[in-house]
C-alpha cells in the first residue's frame, strides 16, 4: 500500500471545518509544513498509516505556534529586581500613560511651538534631565553601549583614550569595553594593573595624541583586597590639568539614598555630578528605573557636539522613549519615588514582603511551602556582591520538577539550598491572584497523578 497517496489534498484539508478560523496564508503555510513532515516520516518508515484526524490536529497546532506572540508576560519570582532577561526595569502603570497619550496622537516632537517650525527632538527630554542632574545639558540615545560608542566616536575617533586595565570589563550580553572602544575608532591605551591604578598611571600615559580619559564602572564584579582604583574626582582634576576630556560610563546611576546599606557601595550619581565632569553616561533602565535608554549628560558645549555626529541618527530614539524619559525623571524631581517600580521594589521592606507571601500562602492552602528570609542581588550589572535581605516561598518537594512546572505556567522563580523557591520582592500586587491560581492548578495537577 502506497502511503504516498494517501497523503490528504491541499484542497480538501483548506476547506475542512475545523480550520476555518485560520486566516488563509497562515492555513496554507500550516498545510504544506505538516504534509512536508508527514512525506519525510514516509520516507524514513516513521509510520504505517495516515491518519487524518491527527493530521488536522497538527496543523492547527503549527497555526496556532504562528499566531500567538512570543513576547509574553512572565512573573519574575527570581527575587532580581533589573532582571535583564526579563526586562530589565518595569514601568509604572502611570507613567505608561503619559506616553501613550504623547504616542496615540500626534505630538510637537520635532516642531517648535513658539516659531512655528522644524525643532529638536532632544531638547524635550534634556529640558528635564538637566534640572534634576544640574548640568548644563543631556542627550538621550537608545541604549547606554549607543552612548559609550558615541562619545568616543565624536570626541576621540583616531586619537588614544586612557583607560585602567581594571575596567576593561564584559557586561551581560558580551558587551566587551575594549571591543566596543575599537569599533568607535579610537585607540585604547590601558594604565594601570587588574587590581591597582593611580592617578600617576593616567598621567604617564597622556601624550599629544590623547583625547580622553575614560573611567567605567566595573557593573557585574567587584575587586576585593589588594586593590585601588582612580575616583572619579581624580580623573576630572586630571584631565582639566592637561587640558583633555573626561569621561565616565557610569552603567546605572541611582538618586535617592537606597536602602539596605546599598548607597555605601557607591554614590548617587548626584554625588558624581558635583564633581562636574565633563561627559557621563547611563542606562535608562538599571537603577534609574526607566525604559531602554542610553542617558548623556554634559557640558552644552559637548552635548552640541554628539548632536552633529552622523551617527547619532542610528541611535536616534522614539516619541515613546523620550516621553517616558519625560515622565520618569518629572516624577524623580517631584520625589515620587514611589512611581519607579524599580526602587518600589528595592525599598520593600522584610514585614512588607511577609504579608506579601502570607498573602499567597492563604490563597493557596494546599500548599505545601513555608515562608523563609533569605538573600537576593538587584541585579543588571548594578552592586554586584551587596545581598539584599528577601522573603521567599520554598515550596516542598523535588526543586528541579518545580522548576520546570512553574516555568511551563510563565512563573520563573530560583532554586536555592535544594529547594524551589519563589521570591516575592518581584512579585507585583496585581500578579498575586493569578499566581494564587497557577499554583492552585499546579497542586490539583500533582494530586491526581
Ligand atoms: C550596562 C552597562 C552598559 C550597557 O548599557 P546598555 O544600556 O545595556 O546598553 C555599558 N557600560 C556599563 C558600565 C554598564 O554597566
Amino acid at each position: 500500500m502506497n502511503l504516498f497517496r494517501q497523503i490528504p489534498k491541499v484542497d480538501k484539508l483548506l476547506k475542512n471545518k475545523n480550520l476555518q478560523d485560520i486566516p488563509e496564508n497562515v492555513l496554507l503555510y500550516s498545510i504544506h509544513s505538516v504534509l512536508n513532515e508527514l512525506r519525510e516520516k514516509i520516507k524514513n518508515n516513521k509510520i504505517d498509516k495516515i491518519d487524518e484526524n491527527k493530521i488536522i490536529n497538527e496543523i492547527e497546532k503549527k497555526a496556532c505556534g504562528i499566531l500567538s506572540p512570543s513576547l509574553i508576560n512572565v512573573i519574575n519570582a527570581t527575587g532580581v529586581t533589573i532582571h535583564t532577561n526579563l526586562g530589565r526595569s518595569l514601568i509604572d502603570e502611570e507613567i505608561f500613560d503619559e506616553a501613550k497619550k504623547v504616542s496615540t496622537h500626534y505630538c510637537n516632537l520635532e516642531y517648535d511651538l513658539d516659531k512655528g517650525k522644524r525643532g529638536d527632538r532632544y531638547h524635550h527630554s534634556a529640558k528635564h534631565l538637566s534640572f534634576l542632574f544640574g548640568c548644563e545639558d543631556a542627550l538621550v540615545v537608545n541604549n547606554n553601549a549607543a552612548a559609550v560608542f558615541l562619545i568616543l566616536n565624536t570626541f576621540a575617533k583616531d586619537k588614544e583614550v586612557i583607560v585602567s586595565r581594571g575596567e576593561l570589563v564584559e557586561i551581560g550580553g558580551s558587551f566587551r569595553v575594549p571591543e566596543v572602544m575599537k569599533a568607535s575608532g579610537v585607540k585604547l591605551v590601558e594604565v594601570g594593573t587588574t587590581n591597582k591604578t593611580k592617578p600617576k598611571d593616567y598621567e604617564e600615559a597622556i601624550n599629544e595624541n590623547t583625547a580622553m580619559l575614560m573611567k567605567v564602572h566595573k557593573s557585574n564584579y567587584t575587586i576585593e583586597g589588594f586593590s585601588e582604583e582612580v575616583y572619579i574626582d581624580e580623573i576630572v582634576n586630571l584631565s582639566r590639568k592637561h587640558n583633555l576630556l573626561d569621561y565616565y560610563d557610569l552603567g546605572s546611576a541611582y538618586i535617592p539614598k537606597l536602602p539596605y546599606g546599598l548607597s555605601n557601595a557607591e554614590p548617587s550619581i548626584n554625588d558624581i555630578m558635583k564633581f562636574l565632569p565633563s561627559l557621563i553616561s547611563f542606562s535608562g533602565d538599571k537603577l534609574f528605573g526607566g525604559v531602554q535608554a542610553g542617558i548623556i549628560l554634559g557640558k552644552k558645549e559637548l552635548i552640541n557636539k554628539l548632536k552633529k555626529n552622523q551617527i547619532l541618527r542610528m541611535f536616534r530614539v522614539d516619541k515613546i522613549t523620550l516621553s517616558l524619559i519625560q515622565a520618569t525623571t518629572l516624577a524623580y524631581i517631584k520625589k515620587e519615588y514611589e512611581k519607579i517600580p524599580t526602587l518600589r521594589q528595592i525599598f520593600a521592606s522584610i514585614d512588607e514582603l511577609k504579608n506579601r507571601a502570607k498573602k499567597i500562602l492563604s490563597l493557596t492552602p494546599a500548599l505545601r511551602a513555608n515562608i523563609k528570609e533569605s538573600k537576593t542581588y538587584v541585579g543588571g550589572g548594578t552592586m554586584p556582591n551587596k545581598a539584599i535581605p528577601t522573603v521567599v516561598i520554598e515550596i516542598e518537594g523535588n526543586a528541579v520538577n518545580w522548576e520546570k512546572k512553574f516555568r511551563e505556567k510563565l512563573v520563573i522563580g530560583r532554586i536555592e539550598n535544594e529547594h524551589f523557591v519563589l521570591d516575592v520582592r518581584t512579585i507585583q500586587d496585581d500578579e498575586i491572584e493569578k499566581l494564587a491560581n497557577i499554583i492552585n492548578k499546579l497542586i490539583s495537577c500533582e494530586v491526581k497523578r
